[in-house]
């Protein structure tokens, strides 16, 4: 991180915005603190479901976002016209390159399988040693009981060590996201 700007935080969530309005009010109030603790926002671009939710909060609060869009779902995902800082990319490859780059900290909220593969890049690349950022996945609701049944199975049965457990935390809100963040951070906010 720059000293001298404000910690990035790339957020990985649905393109869609579920079935349970919870989700949504979840991602927006997400996007308030971002901007709120005077973070920005990293996120794949789109104006559709949590990711246009999310994107909206942060640019209500006055705060900047910057979207990373393979040119291919330009058309698919819909990025908000006023969002001026789009960074277009040939391919997904390249996207979650660039976002891994940027990123001071990941927050993942629930979403489909494009969401889970941002999860599983940013977990493997940090149980790898290849990134040290802080991962914060928020269990709105629930949603993601299983992934945590799934990562201890993986453990259980002998396919990936303990410490992969360590490399991310899930949280119940979008508040304690935001406050270990900070703390990972060594950032004094507090709102
Ligand atoms: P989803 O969670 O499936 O709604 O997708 C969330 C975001 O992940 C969207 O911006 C998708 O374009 C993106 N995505 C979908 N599939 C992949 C993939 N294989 N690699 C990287 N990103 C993806």
């Amino acid at each position: 991180m720059d000293k001298n700007s404000n910690p990035v935080i790339c957020v990985f969530c649905g393109s869609s915005s579920g079935s349970d309005p919870q989700y949504a009010a979840v991602a927006r109030t997400l996007g308030r603190l971002i901007a709120g603790r005077g973070f920005s926002m990293l996120y794949g671009g789109g104006g559709l479901g949590l990711m246009g939710e999310t994107a909206r909060a942060v640019r209500e609060g006055g705060a900047h976002v910057v979207g990373i869009l393979p040119d291919f779902l330009r058309r698919v995902e819909q990025p908000p016209e006023w969002e001026k800082d789009l960074i277009v990319t040939p391919d997904l490859q390249d996207r979650k390159t660039r976002m891994l780059t940027m990123a001071d900290a990941f927050v993942v909220l629930p979403g489909g399988a494009g969401t889970m593969d941002e999860f599983f890049e940013v977990v493997t690349s940090a149980s790898l040693g290849v990134l040290a950022k802080p991962i914060l996945v928020v269990n709105t609701g629930g949603y993601f009981a299983t992934l945590k049944r799934l990562m201890d199975h993986i453990v259980r049965e002998g396919f990936a060590r303990p410490e992969i457990l360590g490399v991310y935390r899930v949280v119940d809100t979008p508040k304690e996201a935001m406050d270990a963040i900070a703390d990972e951070l060594g950032l004094l906010t507090r709102k």
